[in-house]
C-alpha cells in the first residue's frame, strides 16, 4: 500500500469537516478529506424518495445563524422563506385543538403568565452563559447536577406551561426525555440559539430554506474541493506521533502533519488511534450520546391546509407528533408537512410495524390539520437510529453532570490530532451554523 502525503488530513465530509478543509484550502495547506459514505453531507442529506424532493436531514437557517449565512452567500445558494401564512394549531391536555396566529399559544392565562415568567428566567440563564464554555457559568454546578424535567418542576407552577417549555427543549432540540440531560444543557441549548426566547419562536429558528436543498452546502464545498474529498472510504485507524499521523481507510492510506477528526462524538471510538488517544478523551465521549426523532415527510396533491387558512403549523406536548410545519418544495404545486416524533414516543412507535407507525402519525397529523391529512400520496421517514455514523438525531449530547466533568476535554487538541462536530459547538450546537463555526475554528488551530 502507497502512502500518500499531505498537510491535513480530515476524517469526514459533513459541515464540519468540508469547513475545515475550505479554510485549510484557503490558508495553502493540501488535503485529504476521507468520509465513509458514498456520499458527503453526513447529517445534511436531500434526496428524491416517490418522486418528492426530501431534506431527510437537517434544512432550516434562521437569522442568528451568520456562520451559515456567510457561507450560503460565499458559495452563491439561495433561501426561502418557509410558509407561514394562516393560523397555527395548538391541541391542549384534553386534546381540545385550538387555532392561533402570532407566537403565543392559545393557553388559559394563568399558564401564559407562567411561560413568559419562566421564559424570561430561562432567558436571563442563556445571557449569562458563553455557550462556547458552558462550565465556567457561575450557575454551572448547581444546574448541571439537575435533570430539566426536575428542575422545571421547582421553577413551574403549571403543568401546562411546564409541558410546553419542555417540549421547545427537549423534543424539538436535544431529543431526548427531559429526565435523561441536565438543566446546565437546556441553557446551553437556549444560548446557543442567542435566547430561549428566540428557541420557542418559530418564525425565528424556522425562518429560511435552501433553495435545492442545505445539503448543496457540503456539495458545493466538496466541489469546490474537488478530488481532495474521498467517498467509500470508512477510516479504521489512524497511527500517530507529536510529528504526524498516518490514516487508514482500506486500502487508502495517507499520512500528514495534522488530522482532523470531523465526526460526532459517539463515531471517535469506532477509529482504532495508536496509541489510544488519552484515557480522560475516551471517558468524556462515553458520556456523550445521540437523542432521537423520526422525521415524517407526507406529501399530498396540494396544500389543503392553507385552503382552509391554516400556515401548517402545528404544535402539542400531548400529541404523538409533537410539531408539525408546512414543508413544500420551492416552486412544487404539491404540498409537503413535515412532522416530528421524538424520544420516549419515537421508541413506542419503532417498535410497532411500519404500517401502524404510519397509520398513527397520520392520525396525529389529521387531529391537528384534517382528515386530508389521511391520505398522502407519498410518506417517508428519516430514521436516523439505523444510520450507525450518527445512530439518531439531530445531534449527541453530555449526561447529567456530563459537561461540567468533562466539557472542556472534547475541544482539546491531543498532539496533531483535533477533534470535533456540530456536537461540541457553542453558538449554532446541534446545527449546521455550528458545524461551521467549529469546522473553521479546527482549522484555524492548524494554521494559527
Ligand atoms: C433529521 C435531522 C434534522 C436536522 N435539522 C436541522 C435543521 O433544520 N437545521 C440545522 O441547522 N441542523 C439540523 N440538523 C443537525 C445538522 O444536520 C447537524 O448538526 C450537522 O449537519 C452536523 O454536521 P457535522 O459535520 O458536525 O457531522 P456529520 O454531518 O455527522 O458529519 C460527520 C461525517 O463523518 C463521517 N464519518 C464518521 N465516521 C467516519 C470514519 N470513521 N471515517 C470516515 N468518515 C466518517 C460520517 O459519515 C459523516 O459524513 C438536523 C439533523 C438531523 C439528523
Amino acid at each position: 500500500m502507497t502512502t500518500e502525503h499531505v498537510d491535513v488530513v480530515v476524517i469526514g465530509a459533513g459541515a464540519t469537516g468540508l469547513s475545515a478543509a475550505h479554510a485549510l484550502r484557503k490558508a495553502d495547506r493540501s488535503v485529504v478529506v476521507l468520509e465513509a459514505r458514498e456520499r458527503v453531507g453526513g447529517r445534511l442529506w436531500t434526496d428524491e424518495v416517490d418522486g418528492v424532493d426530501l431534506e431527510i436531514g437537517g434544512q432550516w437557517v434562521s437569522p442568528d445563524q451568520e456562520a451559515l449565512l456567510a457561507m450560503l452567500d460565499e458559495l452563491g445558494l439561495e433561501t426561502f422563506e418557509r410558509y407561514r401564512e394562516g393560523a397555527s394549531v395548538y391541541i391542549g391536555p384534553t386534546g381540545e385543538r385550538r387555532t392561533f396566529t402570532g407566537e403565543q399559544l392559545p393557553v388559559p392565562p394563568a399558564v401564559e403568565a407562567e411561560m413568559r415568567r419562566v421564559t424570561e428566567v430561562l432567558d436571563d440563564l442563556a445571557a449569562r452563559m458563553d455557550p462556547a464554555r458552558p462550565w465556567e457559568a457561575p450557575f454551572a454546578a448547581e444546574l448541571d447536577r439537575q435533570t430539566f424535567a426536575a428542575w422545571l418542576e421547582d421553577a413551574c407552577a403549571e403543568p401546562e406551561a411546564r409541558d410546553n417549555l419542555e417540549l421547545f427543549i427537549a423534543q424539538a432540540m436535544i431529543t431526548k426525555p427531559a429526565h435523561a440531560f441536565s438543566a446546565l444543557q437546556a441553557v446551553l441549548m437556549a444560548a446557543s440559539a442567542g435566547s430561549f426566547s428566540n428557541l420557542v419562536d418559530s418564525e425565528f429558528i424556522l425562518d429560511r430554506r435552501v433553495v435545492g436543498g442545505l445539503q448543496r452546502v457540503p456539495l458545493r464545498l466538496a466541489e469546490l474541493l474537488g478530488d481532495a474529498v474521498r467517498t467509500g472510504r470508512d477510516v479504521e485507524s489512524v497511527d500517530w506521533t507529536d510529528d504526524g499521523v498516518t490514516v487508514v481507510a482500506g486500502d487508502t492510506r495517507v499520512g500528514a502533519r495534522h488530522l482532523v477528526v470531523a465526526v460526532p462524538p459517539t463515531a471517535v471510538q469506532r477509529i482504532r488511534f495508536t496509541p489510544p488517544l488519552p484515557s480522560e478523551q475516551r471517558e468524556a465521549r462515553q458520556h456523550h450520546s445521540f437523542g432521537m426523532v423520526i422525521k415524517v415527510h407526507a406529501t399530498y396533491p396540494t396544500a389543503f391546509w392553507r385552503e382552509a387558512g391554516l400556515s401548517g403549523t402545528a404544535f402539542s406536548p400531548y400529541e404523538l407528533v409533537h410539531e408539525a410545519y408546512d414543508n413544500t418544495n420551492h416552486d412544487d404545486p404539491r404540498g409537503t408537512l413535515v412532522g416530528f416524533v421524538s424520544d420516549l414516543r419515537a421508541d413506542e412507535v419503532l417498535a410497532r410495524g411500519a404500517d401502524e407507525r404510519r397509520a398513527l402519525v397520520l392520525a396525529s397529523l389529521a387531529r391537528y390539520l384534517g382528515d386530508r391529512a389521511l391520505e398522502p400520496d407519498a410518506y417517508f421517514e428519516s430514521d436516523w437510529r439505523s444510520e450507525e455514523l450518527a445512530s439518531g438525531a439531530y445531534g449527541s449530547s453530555f449526561d447529567i453532570g456530563g459537561i461540567t466533568r468533562f466539557g472542556p476535554r472534547l475541544r482539546e487538541p491531543v498532539g496533531p490530532i483535533s477533534i470535533g462536530s456540530s456536537d461540541v459547538a457553542g453558538l449554532g450546537f446541534q446545527h449546521v451554523d455550528g458545524a461551521l463555526r467549529v469546522g473553521a475554528e479546527l482549522a484555524a488551530g492548524i494554521t494559527a
